[in-house]
């Protein structure tokens, strides 16, 4: 058994450390939100009353933040300095690539171990422990962060050195906004030139037009498996976490000074889609804002 620090117990978090807990793991939890605190208390875990006090005496520290600020913040007021030097730091929050990368040389000026480890897989993949871990970090903080990562998810990847799970991370999830874009766009297109659409998908998903955003997660409800199309749009991946995504990615771009019109086109979308009443749809329900014949949530 180890004794596992756990900061940030929300949507994500809540369930990534009852499975912690499961697994035999000592959890200590941390959270600024009652709530939070009151669901992590209720599987398991222990409450610190506060960040600095969870990570006393630990193996290991997790944390999983909303963005790349309450990382920065959290790491160098409460964990830095505070936790045992031996602990293994992971971050399993989204966040930019610089930030991930600054942290990370923080903590091992400081004599750390720390990897980025960012999740694909939404919330019912953290409840049941079957998230992907893409994981940045030395070969000997992968394989330290490790077993814990394997306690809350299917599959752990070693992606690269500090910062290349953000980056892979948000790549792969700039090319799915990119693709499901497209496939909402060759839907409505098809459809307007009298194409049935499922005859349209049994074609272009046996073709050289078809993708993931197609075959796995078609954006039109009753055509193809069954998707968060067909519950209205509910229970997916929210519109809002792609734009957050997709705007990494476009700061990542700029930094690196790479070319991304299509990124930025589908970047321009979603922010367009989420101002108009779609920030906690599925991200498929684009096809909504792409079809003028389709109302957008929120429309009147
Ligand atoms: P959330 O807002 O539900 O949870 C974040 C938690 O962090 C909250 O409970 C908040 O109170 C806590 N928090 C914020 N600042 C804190 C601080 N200084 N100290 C302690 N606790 C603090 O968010 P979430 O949906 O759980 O997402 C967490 C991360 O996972 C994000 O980076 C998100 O992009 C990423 N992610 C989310 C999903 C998803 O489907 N929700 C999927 C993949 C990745």
């Amino acid at each position: 058994m180890k004794k596992v620090a756990f900061i940030g117990l929300g949507n994500m978090g809540g369930g990534m450390a009852a499975n912690l807990v499961k697994a035999g793991h000592e959890v200590v939890a941390f959270d600024l939100a009652e709530a939070a605190i009151e669901r992590a208390r209720g599987n398991g875990a222990s409450i610190a009353a506060s960040a600095g006090e969870a990570v006393a005496g630990v193996d290991a520290v997790v944390t999983m933040l909303p963005a790349g600020k309450h990382v920065a913040g959290v790491y160098a007021d409460s964990v830095i300095g505070k936790a045992p030097s031996s602990a293994i730091l992971i971050d399993c929050s989204t966040i930019d690539v610089a930030t991930a990368k600054a942290v990370a040389a923080q903590a091992a000026g400081a004599g750390y171990t720390m990897v980025d480890a960012p999740v694909s897989g939404g919330i019912a993949a953290a409840d049941a422990g079957t998230l992907t871990f893409m994981v940045g970090g030395s070969d000997e903080g992968f394989a330290k962060a490790q077993p814990y990562l394997e306690k809350m998810g299917k599959a752990v990847i070693h992606a690269g050195a500090a910062g290349s799970g953000q980056a892979a991370k948000i790549v792969n999830n700039m090319l799915l906004g990119i693709t499901m874009a497209g496939t909402c766009e060759a839907f409505v297109l098809a459809q307007k030139l009298g194409l049935d659409p499922q005859t349209f998908f049994d074609i272009s998903s046996k073709a050289s037009g078809q993708s993931w955003s197609m075959t796995s997660y078609c954006p039109l409800p009753g055509v193809g498996p069954e998707t968060p199309a067909d519950r209205d749009y509910e229970g997916g991946f929210a519109a809002a976490l792609m734009l957050k995504d997709l705007k990494l990615a476009m700061e990542a771009a700029k930094e690196a000074g790479a070319y991304t019109p299509m990124g930025g086109e589908a970047e321009e979308l979603y922010q367009r889609f989420v101002e108009r009443g779609g920030a906690g749809k599925d991200f498929s329900a684009l096809i909504k804002m792409i079809d003028d014949s389709w109302q957008v949530p929120g429309d009147a």
